[in-house]
């Protein structure tokens, strides 16, 4: 009962949860050690946008009443957690990131936050994200940057940053984000968490604010794999109100967990390790895959050709879908409205000109361009098909392989600053992660170590075919049980 508050929040999710059902800590005293952790140190990380301390308060109270009657809604049952502030959450405000929802508090809940609080888990915030998740860095959003717990200088990655943060400097034991290029598993490599993408229709996008539709994907984020599995597990499976909802079973990821990698055909796209990679990540990936060949996996040498064309064809895809996506900000049905406009147009641009930031407004301009007359067939059209070549790389793939081993990113943490007057540079921090989401994968991020010299954390990617999130579960925690849990990252 007197575990220090710090120490509580470093437990994982199972733990806590397995401590919550034993009656040996309260959710409440989870809940108030997340909250007080959130207090100590956000002024400094900048994780949340926004924390909803009474409801968590609440919902944990009858988490205890649930475990003094002997009841238990699921593992996570009374375990502090925190969201995206890309999915609506009734009466707490949702902002995506964006000035343009400033103030605006849903009527409703998305479903991927119904399912967690189904299963029992206490919602205690929303955390900071890259305006409507375009950003690699976190540096978009239009209320504060977020800062990596590991170097307070430096970027926690985004667009999902507060996301990775706040579970890396143990304000909440996981949380969920969204991935759309890279954006779950770019902020887990940076902040030393694992962090899921799963397949495309794996996870119900109900409620979660649109960026681009045929790539947006919800998943989690924790500081052990096991703990990554169970949420998916949660969150995972069809959603009548979601029609792009798989109707398929979810699978047990926690079963074969402790499989171990023998006899696993790992495949290395030679693309991804020749050249525009750090030599300290390269460093760090090369031993994870000396690891897996110990472990008594084989590795296999895959080619993935088309994949130097997945930036180009992304930035013309994302932006033509959110262009489509974010016109229904206009002033009249959600958020801020410019006052004083003469007319219905004038009060349509001022809005959208006071409340969208820069980089939705390049995209935007980027997406309607390629989608007019007489340019959709020469950029769009053209980037679906190398879309289709890039979803083929990956089918002749794993034809030879069970998984696909390669960086998350080409290099560590980059500092806050560095990048925002370069939108390219930013764009190629996803050079690896984006082709996952054209082809529709699932892709999983799992610290592989510390990068000598700097120290800072080295993110392993590991692409399954369509569907296998069980496998990527069961390789990462082979690894993970080798080189076992990252140090803590040092007090903010
Ligand atoms: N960084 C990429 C972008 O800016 C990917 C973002 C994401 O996955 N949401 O679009």
């Amino acid at each position: 009962m007197s575990t220090p508050a710090k120490e509580l929040c470093r437990l994982g999710l199972r733990e806590a949860g397995a401590g919550v059902a034993a009656k040996a800590i309260s959710s409440s005293e989870l809940v108030e050690a997340s909250l007080a952790r959130i207090q100590a140190t956000d002024g400094k990380l900048g994780a949340f946008l926004a924390v909803s301390a009474d409801r968590a308060r609440a919902a944990a109270k009858a988490a205890d009443a649930r475990a003094a009657r002997g009841e238990r809604r699921s593992e996570l049952d009374g375990v502090p957690v925190a969201v995206k502030d890309i999915f609506v959450t009734k009466g707490v405000p949702t902002t995506a990131g964006s000035r343009i929802l400033e103030g605006y508090l849903p009527p409703y809940d998305a479903t991927v936050v119904e399912r967690l609080e189904a299963a029992g888990a206490v919602i205690v915030g929303k955390l900071n994200m890259d305006e409507f998740a375009m950003g690699s860095s976190n540096e978009n959003s239009a209320y504060r940057p977020c800062h990596n717990p590991w170097d307070l200088s430096r970027t926690p990655g985004g667009s999902s940053g507060g996301s990775a943060a706040s579970v890396a400097a143990g304000q909440v034991h996981a949380s969920l984000g969204t991935d759309t290029g890279g954006s779950i598993r770019e902020p887990a490599a940076f902040c030393g968490v694992v962090g899921v993408k799963p397949t495309y229709g794996r996870v119900s996008r109900y409620g979660v604010v649109a960026f681009a539709s045929s790539l947006d994907q919800v998943g989690p984020l924790a500081r052990e794999v096991g703990d990554a599995a169970l949420v998916l597990r949660t969150i995972a499976g069809h959603d009548p109100r979601d029609m792009t909802s798989s109707t398929r079973p979810v699978d047990d990821y926690l079963g074969p967990l402790e499989e171990g990698a023998r006899g696993l055909r790992v495949g290395v796209p030679r693309e991804w390790l020749s050249g525009g990679l750090d030599a300290g990540v390269e460093a760090a990936i090369r031993a994870a895959l000396d690891t897996y060949r110990r472990l008594g996996a084989t590795l296999v040498d895959v080619s993935l050709p088309h994949s130097k064309y997945g930036i180009g064809a992304y930035y013309l895809i994302a932006p033509a879908e959110a262009s489509s996506n974010l016109a229904r900000y206009d002033g009249v049905r959600f958020g801020l409205r410019a006052e004083g406009a003469k007319g219905l147009k004038e009060m349509y641009a001022e809005s959208r000109e006071r409340g969208l930031g820069a980089e939705p407004k390049r995209r935007i301009m980027l997406g309607t361009y390629a989608l007019s007359s007489g340019y959709y067939d020469a950029y769009y059209l053209r980037a679906q098909k190398v879309r289709t070549l890039i979803r083929r790389d990956f089918d002749e793939a794993f034809r030879s392989c069970d998984v696909i081993a390669g960086p998350v990113t080409p290099s560590v943490a980059f500092r806050l600053g560095e990048r925002t007057g370069d939108p390219l540079q930013m764009y190629l921090a996803d050079i690896f992660t984006i082709t996952c989401n054209l082809a529709a994968l699932p892709g999983l991020s799992v610290p592989c170590g510390l990068e000598a010299g700097s120290g800072l954390p080295v993110g392993l990617q590991l692409v399954g075919r369509p569907f296998d999130e069980a496998t990527l579960f069961r390789a990462a925690r082979a690894l993970e049980r080798e080189l076992g849990p990252l140090p803590a990252p040092p007090e903010p």
